[in-house]
């Protein structure tokens, strides 16, 4: 028997879960086919059970400097099966509420992997066997997973991704992080803060390259506060492994001794090569090519977040999914400008940047004016002994708005929707920002584009 549908979402990850619900909320008989874990990389390996371990580590070093704060303390020291139990229990929770809510939405949630067989024509590969589903419209958003890179292939033991570094029985002694892109740098704060050695090794100039330069240097002396040694424009050559333990040769000739090797120099898009070829998908490498409304290159089907390769994050893949939803339902909207999503990074100090970049402006010919501020001045980061870091806002001298803000600090993540809602606008409109919050350095940043 066949059960027909309006639209099949492929993957229950953060982008294909807010795409069923859209779908269903305007009106469509949706089905949503996940084959792990309802939540996908985002809640079960990614941005939550590594935010998770990331506060633990915040508390760890807030604690640590709790005498300064006017606070006694005895030893602080962290107790990682305790850190680790927790990170599992919250993300256990999230994942029993969103399947429950989900279960109780008006998508229908069928836990299988899911093969398109021809346009229109869906195989699901469950536990009970297999189902037939028939769909109009079909949403596929089958995610990423690491990149391996091939002179050192996982093990995960010695050599291991995201996957294992989140789930560790212990905490190593030393961890080498191939890569200082922004899970590499999370990663290296959590690892750090919890007295484990850490190198990082940045094949480009500086850490979290897609930034200006000024980031990357601010970050780095952060990263050596904390005890990271950060080396960049160097590449590891060959690894030799012997007793649990791995020699890294980098390209320079330098070898570095450590226990275990997190290698974090990016993702790739996946999906199965059945549903790619019996769709006929056009594909740019792994991901999936789309057009500005998400439509692949076969008719009625669609592809949004990480296997469309646009932005890698769990917030865009759910932006893209509100776009998906209204053209799946018949409704007619585009993404044109994938610089208003924020581009955040949860290290300490965090990043947040939304716009263009001094980089970005420099190579478009852009006349622009720089307005900085500091946290150093800022009471409320004053107060909470949290300084470090600043907001870079960029003018256009041509036209006068703000096209671009970057933000380093305390929880400027927290500050991105603030700061893309000004850049939508072009400049700070009616917006009180509230005394003493880090919020009043972003709109001090905006001002200063104006200081001759
Ligand atoms: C360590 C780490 C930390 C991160 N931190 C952040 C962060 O702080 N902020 C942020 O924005 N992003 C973060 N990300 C990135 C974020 O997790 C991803 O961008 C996001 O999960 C992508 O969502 P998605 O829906 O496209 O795919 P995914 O979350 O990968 O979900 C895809 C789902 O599809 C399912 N699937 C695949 N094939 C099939 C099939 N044939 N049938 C049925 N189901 C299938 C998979 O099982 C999976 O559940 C992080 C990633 C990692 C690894």
């Amino acid at each position: 028997m066949t059960e027909k549908f309006d639209i099949v979402v492929i993957g229950g990850g953060p982008g294909g879960a807010r795409a069923a619900n859209r779908c269903a909320q305007k009106g469509a008989n949706v089905a949503l086919i996940e084959k792990e874990s309802l939540g996908g990389i985002c809640l079960n390996r990614g941005c939550i059970p590594l935010k998770a371990l990331l506060a633990s580590a915040h508390q760890l070093l807030a604690a640590k400097n709790a005498e300064k704060m006017g606070i006694e303390t005895e030893s602080v020291k962290p107790n990682w099966q305790t850190i680790q139990q927790r990170k599992n229990n919250l993300v256990d929770k999230l994942r029993k509420d969103m399947t429950a809510s989900m279960k109780a939405g008006k998508a229908k949630l069928i836990q299988g992997r899911a093969i398109v067989t021809e346009p229109n024509k869906i195989q699901v590969k469950t536990d009970e066997g297999q189902i037939n589903l028939e769909a109009e419209k079909i949403i596929l958003a089958t995610g990423s997973a690491p990149i391996q890179l091939p002179q050192i292939p996982f093990d995960g033991q010695t050599v291991i991704s995201s996957n294992e570094a989140l789930s560790l029985t212990d905490l190593p002694p030393s961890l080498i992080i191939i890569g200082g892109g922004v899970i590499g740098c999370e990663m290296a704060c959590l690892y750090a803060a919890m007295g484990t050695q850490v190198t990082v090794i940045e094949a480009l100039e500086q850490l979290i390259p897609m930034e200006d330069q000024w980031v990357g240097r601010l970050l780095k002396r952060e990263f050596e506060k904390l005890g990271i040694k950060v080396i960049t424009k160097q590449k590891v050559s060959s690894l030799l492994k012997n007793n649990n333990k791995a020699k890294l040769q980098l390209d320079n000739g330098q070898q570095i001794e450590t226990q275990k090797v997190l290698i974090a120099v990016g993702r790739k898009s996946i999906c199965d090569k059945e549903t790619i070829q019996n769709l006929n998908l056009e594909t740019n490498g792994s991901e999936i090519k789309v057009n500005e409304k998400l439509q692949t290159s076969a008719p009625n089907v669609f592809a949004l977040g990480d296997v469309i390769g646009t932005t890698y994050l769990a917030h865009g893949a759910t932006y893209e999914a509100e776009i998906a939803a209204v053209n799946a339902t018949g409704g007619n909207k585009t993404i044109t400008d994938y610089s208003i999503i924020p581009r955040t990074v949860y290290a300490f100090p965090e990043i947040a940047s939304v716009g263009k970049t001094m980089n970005d402006c420099k190579a478009e010919e852009i006349d622009i004016s720089v307005g900085k501020a500091f946290f150093r001045a800022n009471g409320r980061a004053v107060a909470q002994d949290e300084i470090v870091g600043e907001v870079r806002a960029l003018r256009n001298k041509t036209d006068d708005k703000i096209i671009g803000i970057t933000m380093v600090g305390q929880i400027v993540t927290e500050l991105a929707s603030l700061a893309t809602t000004i850049i939508q606008n072009g400049k700070v409109t009616n917006i009180s920002f509230p005394h003493p919050t880090f919020s009043e350095t972003l709109q001090e940043a905006v001002e200063n584009t104006r200081l001759k």
